[in-house]
Parts: C-alpha cells; structure tokens; sequence
C-alpha cells in the first residue's frame, strides 16, 4: 500500500491547460454529482497525476473554498505534510510490470473500511490500461459496488486499450495537452529559457511539457544528442547496428524508440508534404532530408510500424531482450538508405 507517497503541494497551482476539467470536477463535487469512479484519460506527460492528486485533496478537503481546497484543515495539513490514511495510489510494484490481483484486493478492502478522517475514501490508479486480467475482474467489483463517499480515479495513457468493461463503469475526464502557445510559455517560465528553446524542446517531446521539463531536468538531451549521433554514424557506415545497440543498452529504450518515432514522423512530413517547414527535429534537417532523398517509402512506412508495435510490446511484455530488440530496429535503420 501506499500513502500519500507523491502528494504535491495543495498549494500548487492548477495546469492552465487543465482548468476546464477542474472547473467541471469542482462543479460535480459541489453539486454532490461527483460519479464514483473518474476516468482521466490523455497522452503521457501533461499532468494527469497531478489533476488526479489535486481532485483528491479537493474533495478531502473539509472547507473547500469556490476553487481550491482550504490548505488548513486537518486533511489539508495531512495531505501536505506526511500523507493522508485516506489516500491511496496503486500503480505496478515494478516498472514495465503490470498491476496485480493481489494489489486490487488491498484496494477493495481500503474502500470498504470507514474513512479515518471522516470523510472521502480516495483511490489513484495508474495506469489503467496496464493490469493483468484477474486484476481487471477484481477492480469490476470494485467498481460496481463502490463504498459510500469513495472515489476512484483511474489515470490512462492509452485509452483504447482500456477494458471496455472497465472504461463503461467510469465518468470520463478527457485530457488534452496544451496548445503550443500555452505550452511553450509555460515550459519557458519553468525552465527559464526563450521561447525558441522551448519549443525547440517541445517538439522534441511530442509535446508533452512535463516530459520537456524532466527531460531537461534529468539530462535527456545529451542522451538525446549521443542517440542522434549514433543514428547517422550508422547511416554513414561508421559504426553498426550490433555496436550502437550495445552502447545504449542500458537506456531507457522506451525514451530511444519514441525518439526514433519522431525522426521517422518527420521523414514522412517531408515525404508526404513534398516540404521540410513542419519537420520537429530541427537539428536533424540534414539527415532526415537524406533519408527522405535515398529511401523508399515502403521502408520508411515498414520501420516505422516496426517501431509503434515494438513500444506498444515494450509495454506489455514481462523481459523483452533489449539488445535484440534493439539491434533489429537499427538494422532496419542501417538498410533506409542501402538497396
Ligand atoms: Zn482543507
């Protein structure tokens, strides 16, 4: 179990681009309409967590004032210093694993206990989409006999792949990332950096300003920029396939195939725009047009399905061998431009 293990704090202001959400949990809640189970559903990296962990403290908050919680009551206090008995995140007990049956047991009995503070039950699930099947069924019953003043909030990255089961049994909260105006003004104030870097970061990362921020924040991008660097060495027959996978074996392989998603992305804007204003990675330019120039489409359309179903694989499967996983993705890159 865990408790109120990553609250931020209730004084934290709200994502701008999320207002209208929070407007409309608000209006539920002081309508005494707030469903038993929420859905919030959006791309990873813009905040979902956060809009989740902010509705709890709202709805346990004991004087919630027209917009925010009070931040002085006892479950404010709690929330903000070492965490609340009547919070509680589920989330895989090991990364790249799913959630448990076990783990949604523990759940359903946290639910049906009496709230310690005399108030709200709450449960963060995330993500919904990555439980094993027993753990579904269980999380069913969960959801058909919810205990009285219990919330429920379900964070999904991939809403299609949530069961449908599951997915009908929840009010939906759909999350948008931010326009690229608000985003890039928000990644600068964070980051204190210009506009251009910004976006430049921005683009980077499909968008997603949380993913900009601890991107920057954990050095990704010289990651990035070595990544990069090996992909052209190995079009330019410097080093091979074998000897780029070994060197990043121990990265995130996740974060190098998303990247190599994007690079392919561009290759197709300039392929199918007949036009290189709209390529993402703008340090890239000179290497994206020579792919876009040498290779086929039907190798460039090839690898990139190859990519999208080896990240969704990543996801699911238990111990993919990275190595070779990694290796025949970067042979595919290496024939791009080779007959
Ligand atoms: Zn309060």
């Amino acid at each position: 179990m865990e408790i109120g293990d990553r609250y931020h704090s209730l004084d934290a202001a709200i994502y701008p681009w999320f207002e209208d959400q929070w407007h409309r949990v608000v209006r539920l809640h002081n309508d005494k309409h707030l469903p038993h189970a929420l859905l919030l559903s959006g791309m990873p990296g813009i905040g979902k967590a956060r809009l989740a962990e902010a509705i709890a403290g709202y709805v346990m908050c004991h004087r919630p004032q027209s917009l925010k919680a009070c931040g002085q009551c006892r479950s404010c206090i709690l929330l903000n210093s070492s965490g609340h008995p009547d919070l509680y995140f589920l989330r895989p007990e090991e990364t790249g694993k799913p959630i448990k049956v076990d783990q949604v047991r523990q759940l359903t009995e946290f639910m049906h206990n009496t709230a310690q503070q005399g108030g709200y039950r709450i449960v963060v699930l995330e993500p919904a989409e990555f439980m094993n099947i027993s753990a579904a069924n269980a999380l069913l019953k969960t959801l058909e006999e919810p205990g009285r003043d219990t919330l429920l909030i379900l964070i999904t990255h991939q809403l299609g792949q949530v069961l449908p089961t599951v997915r009908s049994r929840c009010q939906r909260l759909d999350c948008h990332p931010p326009s690229e105006t608000v985003a890039v003004e928000w990644l600068s104030q964070q980051l204190s950096v210009d506009a251009q870097e910004a976006l430049q970061l921005l683009n980077v990362v499909h968008g997603a300003p949380l993913t900009g921020l601890s991107f920057k924040k954990q050095g990704h991008q010289a990651l990035r920029a070595d990544f990069l660097t090996a992909l052209r060495d190995i079009l330019r027959q410097r080093k091979t396939p074998v000897e780029v996978a070994g060197e990043f074996l121990k990265a995130d392989l996740d974060l190098l195939l998303g990247w190599l998603q994007g690079l392919l992305a561009d290759v197709v804007r300039i392929l199918l725009l007949d036009s290189d204003e709209l390529i993402r990675n703008m340090d890239m330019q000179k290497m994206l047009k020579g792919i876009a120039k040498n290779s086929t489409k039907v190798k460039i359309f090839t690898l990139a399905d190859l990519v999208q179903v080896e990240r969704l694989g990543l996801q699911r499967r238990q111990n993919p061998n990275k190595q070779l996983l990694l290796e025949r993705i970067l042979i595919d890159w290496s024939a791009l431009v080779r007959s």
